[in-house]
């Protein structure tokens, strides 16, 4: 019988090649099958998405070329993996086939039927290797009453759970137990049950690897946990990915990527640390691994719902963060997410004390106060160890004057406006507005006005010798080591510094954002955060959310010993102590921090109450960047929900140019969700006619960001 399968290969979003391609085969195919087809002179990997018994309208036989065969011994992607992804495509406004395929292990293209069916042994065998007893189940920690309690509400949900755990509050331990409910939870159809846990980046979170492996590798085999990251050789990306889809795998832990895995027992999925920024991808579709989560878990319960299986049998969603993202706390106010609190450190463990540095009443030009090397010095003599964060996320950069603490503030907008270098202006990346930059302080003349947060760039050198006089309690000056993205890129040099640093070779331990993250430094009883203000004064409205979580995820690396934890400290240098998001920090107040940024945000109209998304513009000129932006503006007119949407002018990015392109990005904002994924939708053929516009001559491409993170 001849059929004609309509497949999905991958296409760029914008390649005027329709969503999917049809073919002729004479085997019936089921939908989510993998096959290798002909696309122009090429062989390409693609996934059946129907397959008709009627030839398409208007297709003949002759004009339809035969599917070249089918990935044997591979199950097909089922209904809600290709729901997913489905979804994500309509809702980041990129192709179907971009989407699919890019989910999909690259080396699934390379290899012929052979090949794979080895590899398909090899995975199975793994799973064969016979697993201990489970009667000798290693004795787990006790749980403590917060962690009993969650589990319990856990099995009763019915919506996503945020569970709200403090640093060392004993997150991991209620995932494990989870975890072990459901790989003990019968199947259904025979499929094992699955889960998926993610994590932001899985380099800074070995021990969270350690443990699942440790805890479930004994009871389900070596084979049970795999992983799921783009450190991964193609090769491991394609067994790990093969193992999830096949049922071997139980436990699939990942980056972002892991969201796309094909896990056709899911039910838990677990975001670890889930306001962080790293689950929304900045290229290809740029996705949010977060939000896709709950919406996979959403249909995967639907699935178990109507599939008739156990009564109340879901697909489970946690949350986890002890700074959540506002979007999730405010789904939590309103009923649409479940909150636990875990509030208790396991080990009774007090979070460290805050000491505000007010840097107007230090030494002018002090980049370290004085205060502040007196208590390090101290610590360093009783042989503690110290931890200097330098907060050294991009923002971008806002003007301020010393003197009397003018900013360069929007007078049409609550955001600041941003210094552009190139042509020395001062920008609302919200509105538009520019001007020059001014010559003085436009409030008391002063002549010395500079990016806040100036200044700072060299502590990493200087501290050696400002801790010259400091002794550690061999008599010896004391070791400072820096780790960040830089200093860790070789492969093992991160382990290498970990290892120094937890035999106590180091005193002080300087370092951006990711050395907040994971780890235990069990000697540490000072946390210094010394270059706070440029993301309290930043045009991006989600900088003081993240520095809060930043400072609150430092300070809880500190004396994570109880025998530390009362003398340890957190000290924060500022020009604005009376900022509000210190007073929430010195009571380890999230919740009340948060109230006062949503508060903030509804009335600005800022996400979660607004939505928002950029059209970004790469070109040869700036000029013909934000030449083709607004014009896809001006021919946006009379699309549908136009009169709900909001387009701004065009702007350059803070980082104007790179690798001799220039940068230019539209801001695209309306009260109403479904309005504006409504209007991106019917925008996207627009735009692809306004590229080859005479004034858009010299683009080299575009793109659409939904839910931006960076504005
Ligand atoms: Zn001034
Ligand atoms: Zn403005």
């Amino acid at each position: 019988m001849t059929c004609w399968p309509s497949v999905i290969v991958a296409t760029p979003a914008h390649s005027g090649v329709s969503a999917s391609l049809s073919y002729r085969s004479e085997l019936l195919l089921a939908p989510g099958t993998l096959v290798r087809v002909p696309l122009g002179k090429r062989e390409v990997l693609g996934v059946v998405w129907d397959c008709p018994t009627e030839p398409p309208e208007g297709l003949t036989d002759s004009q339809t070329r035969e599917v070249t065969g089918t990935l044997d011994g591979l199950p097909p992607l089922n209904a809600r993996w290709r729901q997913l992804v489905k979804f994500a495509g309509q809702y980041y406004q990129r192709s179907l086939g971009e989407v699919a395929l890019a989910a999909l292990p690259p080396q699934l293209r390379e290899l012929d039927n052979t090949q794979l069916a080895r590899r398909l042994k090899r995975r199975t065998q793994a799973a064969a290797q016979p697993a201990e007893s489970k009667l000798d189940q290693q004795t787990q920690p006790a749980l403590s009453a917060e962690q009993a309690e969650a589990l319990s509400v856990l099995d009763t949900a019915s919506v996503p759970v945020l569970l709200f755990g403090a640093t060392g509050s004993g997150k991991t331990e209620v995932y494990l137990r989870a975890t072990q409910r459901v790989l003990d939870a019968q199947g259904t159809g025979g499929t094992p049950t699955q889960v998926l846990v993610m994590v932001p980046e899985i380099n800074l979170t070995p021990q969270l690897e350690a443990r699942f492996r440790e805890r479930f590798e004994p009871l389900y085999g070596a084979g049970a946990v795999v992983c799921l990251h783009s450190g991964m050789t193609p090769a491991q990306r394609l067994a790990s990915w093969l193992s999830a889809h096949t049922g071997v795998a139980r436990i699939v832990l990942g980056t972002r990527m892991a969201i796309f895995a094909s896990l056709p027992g899911l039910r838990l999925i677990v975001v670890d640390e889930e306001h962080d920024p790293s689950y929304k991808s900045q290229e290809g579709a740029r996705y949010s691994a977060r939000d896709l989560a709950v919406y996979r878990a959403k249909i995967e319960s639907e699935a178990l719902s109507t599939a008739g299986g156990v009564a109340g049998t879901r697909c489970q969603v946690i949350l986890g963060s002890a700074t959540p993202s506002l979007e999730s706390w405010h789904a939590a106010d309103q009923g649409r997410y479940l909150r636990l609190a875990m509030p208790a450190r396991i080990g009774g463990g007090s979070l460290p004390r805050l000491r505000l540095v007010d840097m107007n009443h230090q030494p002018k030009g002090a980049v370290i106060a004085p205060p502040l090397l007196a208590a390090m010095g101290e610590r360093i003599a009783r042989g503690e160890q110290c931890l200097v964060l330098l907060n050294r996320r991009g923002y971008a950069p806002v003007l301020a004057c010393h003197d009397c603490g003018w900013k360069s503030g929007c007078p049409h907008c609550s955001a600041y406006r941003v210094f552009h270098k190139l042509d020395r202006t001062l920008r609302c990346h919200h509105c538009g507005f520019t001007e020059r930059v001014p010559r003085a302080c436009p409030d008391c003349g002063n002549l010395d006005i500079a990016p806040v947060g100036r200044g700072t760039e060299q502590v990493e050198e200087q501290l050696a010798a400002l801790l010259a006089d400091a002794r550690r309690p061999d008599g010896q000056p004391p070791r400072v080591a820096r780790m960040d993205a830089d200093s860790t890129r070789l492969k093992g040099s991160l382990e290498t510094q970990l290892a120094a640093l937890h035999s106590g070779e180091v005193d002080v331990l300087v370092g951006t954002q990711m050395i907040a993250k994971g780890h235990d430094f069990r000697r540490i009883t000072l946390v210094a955060g010394i270059n706070v203000d440029a993301a309290l004064f930043a045009s991006d409205h989600r900088a003081p959310e993240r520095l809060f979580a930043l400072l609150m995820q430092a300070g809880g690396r500190a004396g994570r010993d109880a025998a530390h934890s009362a003398a340890s400290e957190m000290w924060v240098q500022t020009w604005t102590p009376e900022h509000p998001l210190f007073a929430a920090l010195k009571t380890h107040d999230f919740p009340a921090f948060a109230a006062e940024q949503l508060a903030e945000r509804e009335i600005a109209g800022m996400p979660p109450f607004g939505a928002q998304a950029l059209l970004r513009a790469d070109a040869r000129t700036q000029a013909a960047a934000q030449a083709f932006l607004n014009l896809a503006a001006a021919q946006a007119v009379g699309l549908p929900h136009r009169d709900a949407i909001t387009l701004y002018p065009a702007v350059p990015l803070t980082i104007q140019r790179v690798a001799n392109v220039e940068r230019a990005q539209l801001l695209v904002e309306s009260a109403s969700r479904g309005a504006l994924q409504r209007f991106l939708s019917a925008w996207g053929p627009v735009l692809h006619d306004c590229r080859s516009a005479p004034e858009a001559r010299g683009l080299v491409r575009w793109a659409v960001d939904v839910d931006p993170q960076v504005i």
